[in-house]
């Protein structure tokens, strides 16, 4: 039976111009190409969990308009349920306009629109949802009352919380202390810990600075390095996949959805990031968000080549 992750989070669309520099205040640049992708953080963690082998459901909102139809489409594509998916007849959907230069530096403006009016009252018809969930996953790009709301639900049925700190905000202890795992990036465990990262050693002591605010577990991923993991007592460093890197958007949200559905799968905290590990680095190789995020025949299959070559 495939794992019931319930994700509570934004949608976007992305538009990207890629550009010879990015713009400076006043300034127009010409001749640059266009793409457009669905995205927003919870909406590429629930495609990427859906991939890797999840049962999905999303819980996000769009407005009544072209990008929110299409945002739809695109999850009933992936075969997410998207049952309490709430549509805004008062916003736009959510949109990140992304300038990309020539050496991949980005420049990011996003208009949150309906994302903004997720509010913890839209969960009310949800909540035997998220109850009856494996594992509940929860970034913070909507309003942090709903994420708090839809953590509170979980853990009070005593389901599993994946808490992605992104974009990074403070926290109060209270939510902390009923999430089981938290997975920053570098910087955003640094702003969350308030201990600046310079080495292995201030992994460890930001890694325990979390922990002593409650949280069960934390998982600090750093890039192609992999990710350090944290629980009381114990610290391990889980290599990443070495691959060509070509584009590393979304590699957190893949890596997110994949360890939501190994956790949910019942693997132990260890293998499940190594199986995140394993979806971000495959990730990494292709162009896009929700595009790059890979299937799960192809996470086992490169687990098992390297176990192999091991
Ligand atoms: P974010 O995208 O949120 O900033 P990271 O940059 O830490 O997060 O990347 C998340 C995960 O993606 C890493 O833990 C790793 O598994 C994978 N990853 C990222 N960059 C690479 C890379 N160059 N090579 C292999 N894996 C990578």
């Amino acid at each position: 039976m495939k794992p019931k992750i319930v994700v509570v989070g934004s949608s976007n669309t992305d538009m990207i111009v890629r550009l010879s520099h990015l713009p400076t205040p006043g300034e127009t640049v010409i001749n640059g190409s266009f793409a457009m992708a669905a995205g927003g953080k919870g909406a590429n963690q629930a495609v990427a969990a859906a991939r890797a082998g999840g049962d999905v459901t999303l819980l996000t909102k769009v407005g009544n308009d072209l990008f929110g139809s299409q945002a739809l489409e695109g999850f009933r594509n992936e075969g997410i349920n998207m049952e309490f998916v709430g549509i805004d007849s008062s916003s736009p959907s959510g949109v990140a306009l992304i300038f990309v230069d020539e050496r991949g530096e980005n420049s990011i403006g996003v208009a949150s629109g309906a994302n903004g009016e997720f509010h913890p009252s839209d969960l009310s018809q949800a909540l035997d949802c998220i109850s009856s969930a494996d594992i509940l996953l929860v970034q913070l790009e909507i309003p942090l009352p709903t994420v708090e709301a839809a953590i509170r639900c979980a853990a009070d049925a005593g389901v599993r919380v994946i808490l992605n700190p992104a974009p990074a905000r403070k926290l109060d202890a209270e939510t902390l202390r009923l999430v089981s795992v938290i997975t920053p990036n570098q910087a955003e465990a640094g702003i969350l810990s308030e201990v600046p990262l310079r080495d292995d050693k201030s992994l460890e002591t930001a890694a325990n600075r979390l922990l002593s605010m409650g949280l069960a577990a934390v998982v600090i991923t750093l890039g192609a390095r992999g990710a350090f993991l944290a629980e009381p007592g114990s610290f391990e460093f889980v290599q990443a996949f070495e691959v060509k890197a070509l584009d590393t958007t979304a590699a957190g949200d893949v890596f997110n959805g994949a360890l939501a559905v190994s956790l949910g799968e019942g693997c132990n905290l260890r293998e499940a990031v190594r199986f995140a590990n394993a979806a971000a680095g495959l990730s990494v190789q292709k162009l896009g968000a929700q595009p790059s995020a890979p299937r799960r025949t192809e996470i086992l299959d490169l687990l098992k080549a390297r176990t192999r070559e091991a």
